[in-house]
């Protein structure tokens, strides 16, 4: 290419579009900026690739869900069906930002990079991380290495696949970490490193037939968080409303107490779809380690956390494929 990479730019709030008074507050009021207000104070971006912009949301992500991520994904494929574009970054707040990034992944096609980004502290802050994160991720969707590689995020100078991320911070800069072997590169000003070949995940563009479908409503997705010594109450409770599935928070590999099963055995028999994951932070539940057994409507979770697994329980339900097909056709298994 003997012309800068083209690269678009979506807002959709988040911390790095946070204003506060102060900047040695720790709160502030995030989705305040709109995107083309950061990129004006990075001038040296010109230098990385010509950039457009697009602002199509100004929400705290805690706002965002399906029906925010299905408009952005219909974004994005527009914009790298666009032989005129060659990568997308995405300005994200964190607190969804791995549910968003499992979204996106799992119904975009797309060769050209497309990266999502965020900040932990608010641009008024001191030593505010987003414009770093926003000039990182915009250096690697420039770049031809990024190409085959699905959804990525960038962030805190590392490069992390959108379907292993995880928050694992509250409020520290470096904030994102990965399920297994999900950190896949490191960004520094100038340099891009990627520690494996290209590849997609198997999930990349599976569920992308939800782009193309008209249904306004989402299947109801429930999660229950499971603590020891507790009855059946609450879940009994959960179950009890309408919902088409829900997400088990279990003990260690899928564990579950003895006085859920049989609530979850007579609604799985009822119809209503188990995930079980885990309260693990790095989550890995296998059919062969929960306490009940895998079948069509109680499924294991793999290494999706629980969020990660109601996103993808709720794609496979929408677009009417089987969650125990996705669920294992999800990761590379040898
Ligand atoms: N609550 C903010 C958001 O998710 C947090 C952040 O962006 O860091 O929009």
């Amino acid at each position: 290419m003997n012309r800068k990479p083209r690269v678009v730019v979506i807002g959709t709030g988040g911390t790095i579009a946070g204003h506060s008074e102060s900047p040695t507050n720790l709160s502030y009021d995030a989705a305040q900026l709109p995107v083309d207000y950061l990129l004006k104070s990075i001038p040296q971006l010109a230098d990385l690739a010509e950039i457009s912009t697009q602002n199509i949301f100004s929400l705290n992500s805690k706002d965002m869900g399906s029906s925010q991520w299905l408009e952005l994904a219909r974004c994005i494929q527009n914009l790298v069906n666009d032989s005129n574009i060659d990568g997308v970054v995405v300005t994200h707040g964190t607190d969804t930002l791995e549910e968003a990034a499992l979204f996106l992944e799992s119904t975009i096609s797309s060769r050209k990079p497309v990266v999502l980004t965020g900040s932990m502290r608010a641009s008024t802050a001191l030593s505010a991380d987003g414009p770093s994160n926003l000039y990182q991720a915009i250096q690697v969707s420039a770049s031809v290495s990024a190409r085959d590689r699905g959804v990525l995020v960038v962030f805190n100078a590392e490069i992390i696949m959108g379907t292993k991320v995880v928050k694992g911070h509250s409020i520290a800069t470096g904030a994102f970490s990965a399920s297994v072997g999900g950190v896949i590169g490191s960004v520094y000003n100038g340099h891009t490193f990627f520690s494996i070949p290209p590849g997609v995940s198997p999930l990349s563009g599976l569920l992308g037939s939800a782009l193309k479908n008209n249904n306004t409503g989402w299947p109801i997705i429930r999660t229950h968080y499971v603590t020891a010594g507790e009855t059946e109450e609450s879940l009994l409770a959960i179950a009890d409303l309408d919902c088409q599935g829900i997400v088990i928070v279990g003990f260690g590999a899928g564990e579950i107490p003895d006085t859920l099963l049989s609530v979850v055995l007579d609604k799985a028999k009822q119809g209503v779809y188990f995930v079980i994951s885990s309260r693990v932070s790095c989550c890995a539940v296998m059919p062969e380690t929960m306490t009940l057994g895998e079948c069509e409507t109680i499924i294991a979770s793999r290494h999706f956390n629980p969020q990660k697994s109601a996103v993808l329980l709720s794609l496979s339900l929408c677009i009417g494929l089987s969650p125990l097909d996705i669920f294992s056709r999800a990761e590379v298994e040898g």
